[in-house]
């Protein structure tokens, strides 16, 4: 059983880049489920704009194709749900159209507004400009901001100041979804709800944190975007930062937002730098190499890249693949480092936390009886979105004490009897309520872009290429010895 779910204010969404995969394939259908549940009222709307010359119908098509795997077991809402849906055609960075989307915005000056750029980072200004100068931004308007912001920090600046010359920070939402899904909110639950944790969540106790993103997939559509940014930038600055910051952060005073902000904000400025000094030491990059995923060979990085590209590359020096070895510089955290890792085309989808504890400090056991492992608290994002705690206990029966490792385990989806809604559908309906608790605030991205330009920056002026690595593995062997060099191995099966 879920929660019953409340039905938001009426408001008014638009979705700047209404026609992109972003919005078909993850905000649409989002907004439908939150529709078939009942928090989105009759009279809220939700307008696409894009420069694609489309009637309202031909959009309404579009979406209703879109959502046909959504919908098989509610066809009947699909029309109802489409009625809200409507279409603005015009081009960001031109005049034309934006009196006719001003006059179907003050169709219904009471609304929540908000403003979703789902368009490239270099829309973002001339879009809130644009905005500005139509008198679009009231007092409930709200503008949500799809990563990436900017590709260092000086860009970021930039694109934050001028979002900033037209909406308020209190106003402004920058999206990061991995914050939206059940398992990272899960843990403010487990760390801050149970009594159990807390004593334990330090450096007296817990060995060390992994946190895995691997993807199976390559580049795909996204290569020409891809390769001016790579797995620093589209990863590890904006969502495993943050899944660090949530694994790691002091107890907020309140769910409060700033509270919460506060406390992620500290553990930023606490990681300790990585620079020119010791990047090669801590830090490995990769790029995959043509081999085979799911049973089938894949090409490589460069051959992706090319397929989707006009201009073709015979190499290319971005990262596919970071794993790196962060401490936050911090009483809790003295010692403890934190394993990231991601990459695309590896062995298996899978998101993961791995909370590792320490060993305990005198074994009683004989050899017989088996080796002690270390007790793991293991949050996952996906798939199975869920909670394992690994625990030591006797295997069952007569024949002599002999210890088995085994998990409390918690699939969500078994657990609640429903699959989990998509990070979306909870973060869209967030900005309606105006409640940026789960948003990344300006202090935060900048932060996180201080720690990462260095490790950039090392990168560049080693000259060196990135590791290959055959998709389908883990990546490059270096980044198995970055750990196994402490004494420790990547947490990469169940048993
Ligand atoms: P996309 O498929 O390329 O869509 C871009 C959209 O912007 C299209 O609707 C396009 O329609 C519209 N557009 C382009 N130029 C325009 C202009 N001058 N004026 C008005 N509309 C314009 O991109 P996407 O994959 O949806 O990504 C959108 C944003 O989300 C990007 O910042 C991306 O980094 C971010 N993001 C995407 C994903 C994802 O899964 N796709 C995940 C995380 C973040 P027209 O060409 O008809 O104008």
């Amino acid at each position: 059983m879920t929660a019953p779910a409340q039905p938001v204010d009426l408001f008014d969404l638009v979705i700047f880049g209404g026609t992109g995969d972003l919005a078909v394939r993850k905000l649409l259908p989002a907004l439908f489920h939150r529709y078939v549940d009942g928090q989105i009222q009759d009279g809220s709307r939700i307008i696409g704009v894009a420069r694609e010359a489309l009637d309202e119908d031909g959009y309404r098509n579009q979406i209703r194709s879109a959502l046909s795997g959504a919908v098989i077991s509610q066809p009947a809402k699909l029309d109802a749900f489409l009625k809200r849906v409507h279409y603005c055609s015009l081009d960001a960075r031109k005049d034309e159209g934006w009196d006719d989307f001003a006059s179907l915005l003050a169709k219904q000056p009471g609304h929540v507004r908000v403003f979703y750029l789902s368009t490239s980072p270099e829309l973002f200004v001339d879009i809130c400009q644009r905005l500005g100068h139509c008198g679009l931004n009231q007092d409930k308007s709200r503008v949500v901001l799809e990563k990436p912001i900017g590709k260092d920090l000086a860009s970021a600046n930039r694109i934050n100041d001028d979002v900033g010359r037209v909406f308020d920070e209190s106003q402004t939402f920058r999206i990061d979804h991995y914050l939206g899904k059940e398992t990272v909110q899960n843990l403010l639950a487990l760390r801050f709800g149970n009594a159990l944790f807390e004593p334990l969540w330090n450096a007296g106790h817990i060995d060390h944190v992994q946190i895995t993103v691997a993807e199976t997939l390559g580049v795909e559509r996204r290569g020409p975007y891809y390769d001016t940014a790579g797995a620093l930038r589209d990863m590890v600055q904006n969502h495993m930062l943050q899944l660090l910051c949530m694994v790691a952060m002091e107890p907020p005073a309140s769910l409060s937002p700033d509270s919460v902000r506060d406390e992620k904000l500290k553990v930023l400025h606490a990681l300790k730098p990585i620079d020119g000094g010791n990047a090669s030491q801590f830090t490995v990059r990769g790029q995959y190499r043509a081999g085979a995923a799911q049973g089938h060979s894949v090409p490589g990085y460069i051959e992706d890249l090319n397929a989707d590209s006009k201009v073709k590359v015979e190499k290319s020096n971005t990262e596919t693949f970071v794993a790196l070895k962060a401490e936050i510089g911090n009483w809790r955290w003295s010692g403890v480092p934190f394993y990231l890792r991601t990459g695309k085309r590896l062995a298996d989808r899978v998101s993961e936390i791995v909370v590792a504890f320490k060993p305990v400090p005198h074994s009683i056991f004989t050899a017989a009886a088996g080796p002690l492992a270390q007790n793991r608290l293991v949050l996952r994002l996906q798939p199975d979105e869920g909670v394992k705690l690994w625990l030591t206990i006797k295997h069952p029966g007569p024949g002599g004490l002999r210890l088995r490792h085994v998990p409390l385990d918690m699939s969500f989806a078994e657990a609640f009897g429903v699959q989990q809604p998509d990070a979306y559908e909870r973060l869209l309906l967030d900005v309606v309520r105006g409640n940026p608790t789960l948003f990344m605030r300006r202090d935060e991205v900048e932060a996180a872009w201080r720690w990462a330009d260095p490790i950039l920056a090392a990168w560049m002026a080693s000259g060196e290429a990135p590791r290959p690595y055959t998709a389908g593995t883990w990546g490059p062997s270096a980044a198995v010895a970055l750990i196994e060099r402490d004494g420790r191995t990547w947490d990469e099966d169940d048993e």
